[in-house]
């Protein structure tokens, strides 16, 4: 059985770190690992950290190929460090049968990082009825959403949290009640308004919020609220976190970095549901982050350049994220000192990983599985469409000099990335 070695690297704090593994599992850690323990060894500069895991990712894999594949999201999952990544159920057709989840895990078994499958809360994603959720659990389905939409209608949705509490899988809602908008672009405050364009206020996801949490009360299910954008949200996520609730809350990258300010720019980059806000909420998200209940997710939903380049009005909603998003928090969160890089990391890999229920990673130690990434810190790159692996190239930090170069990832002891 092959044992390799990893050495060179240091970990978060700077003191030298080797790993050492067998197939896929961690055998040991220490600053210093003799040579001769390992039948292969990897000599690689930079910090060391548990393999980055996405619970919130997009791979448009059956249906919208020319945007992405399974293939193309997995390679970009890897050149960003991400060893497991979790995609979402809108796809075409919707993943609510468990046929559909066996014929992608199948496929998936050849992908560099472990992609992992969501199945949809309702059938066909339409809010009426909920799908054989056991099947579908049984099918591999590591939790359940209609993600890109809300379950508006409180007793199916009743049904499916009671049910996806019973089968032991978290429900990954997308809180935003469509009642609250008419085609809204952007966030409803005074700079859409300046520019006639038709907003989203921050109503629509408190309110999504307060419902959900009552279905958590009632169901006892594991809750895990996507892409939280407004801070009206956030005392309604404090008080049911301090009730005892399993709940978590998603910060995606693009809500901690970017504000409507960037409406200025008419760059339909930044075009995202739900909205990037108002420095109130871009403020008072950075400060959730050390609260062990958030989660990073990227929301990564890659779409063609062609489809970008359409105004404000008729761009679609998203950013391109696997291949940037530790580089860019990197850079503008942990560098200029708003957020401690032990901090981002375990939003990144310890307490996802405990959200899906996935104890096998998520730290690195002795008996976990051997998913690592290896970042040279001091390092800097240019993100272009030429250099990333997504089919996606919508994300307007594309150019920018970022810090964070990931060297090497390595997922189930295989290396999945080397630069
Ligand atoms: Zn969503």
């Amino acid at each position: 059985m092959a044992r390799k070695l990893l050495r060179g690297t240091v970990d978060l704090h700077g003191n030298p770190l080797s790993v050492l593994w067998e197939e896929d599992r961690i055998l040991a850690l220490g600053p210093e690992i003799p040579e001769t323990e390992a039948d292969e060894v990897l000599e690689v500069e930079g910090t060391v950290f548990p393999g980055f895991i996405d619970p919130h990712v997009h791979l448009r894999t059956p249906g919208q190929e020319h945007k992405e594949t399974l293939e193309t999201g997995a390679r970009a999952a890897a050149h960003g460090g991400f060893t497991t990544v979790v995609t979402m159920p809108n796809t075409d057709p919707p993943l609510d049968r468990p046929e559909l989840l066996r014929g992608l895990y199948e496929e998936a078994r050849q992908l560099p990082v472990d992609v992992r499958f969501a199945a949809c809360l309702s059938v066909g994603r339409k809010g009426r009825a909920i799908p054989e959720m056991p099947l579908l659990a049984e099918a591999g389905a590591v939790a359940f959403t209609d993600d890109g939409s809300w379950l508006e209608d409180a007793h199916v949705a009743y049904q499916a949290y009671a049910m996806a509490a019973a089968l032991n899988r978290p429900v990954l809602s997308h809180p935003e009640d469509p009642r609250w908008h008419r085609g809204g672009v952007a966030h409803q405050g005074e700079r859409a308004l300046k520019l006639g364009l038709p907003g989203i206020p921050r109503e629509s996801e408190e309110l999504a919020v307060v419902r959900d949490l009552a279905l958590a009360r009632l169901t006892g299910v594991r809750l895990h609220l996507q892409h939280i954008s407004a801070h009206t949200s956030l005392p309604h996520i404090r008080r049911a976190v301090a009730e005892g609730l399993p709940v978590t809350a998603e910060v995606t990258p693009h809500h901690l970095l970017f504000t409507d300010e960037a409406l200025e720019t008419f760059d339909p980059r930044f075009k995202v549901n739900p909205p990037i806000r108002e420095e109130a909420d871009r403020d008072a998200l950075r400060k959730l982050l050390p609260e062990t209940w958030t989660v990073m997710g990227t929301d990564h939903a890659p779409h063609t350049v062609f489809e970008k380049e359409f105004d404000w009005l008729e761009a679609p909603f998203g950013l391109s994220w696997l291949d940037l998003a530790f580089s860019a928090l990197y850079t503008h969160l942990v560098r200029p000192g708003l957020v401690d890089l032990a901090t981002l990391v375990e939003a990144m890999t310890l307490r996802p990983a405990r959200l899906l229920g996935l104890g096998d990673r998520g730290v690195l130690k002795e008996g976990k599985r051997a998913d690592l990434v290896v970042v040279d810190l001091a390092a800097t790159w240019q993100p272009t469409p030429r250099n990333t692996f997504s089919r996606g190239k919508n994300n307007p930090l594309m150019g920018e000099m970022l810090f964070g170069v990931v060297r090497l990832t390595v997922a189930a002891g295989e290396v999945a990335y080397r630069g």
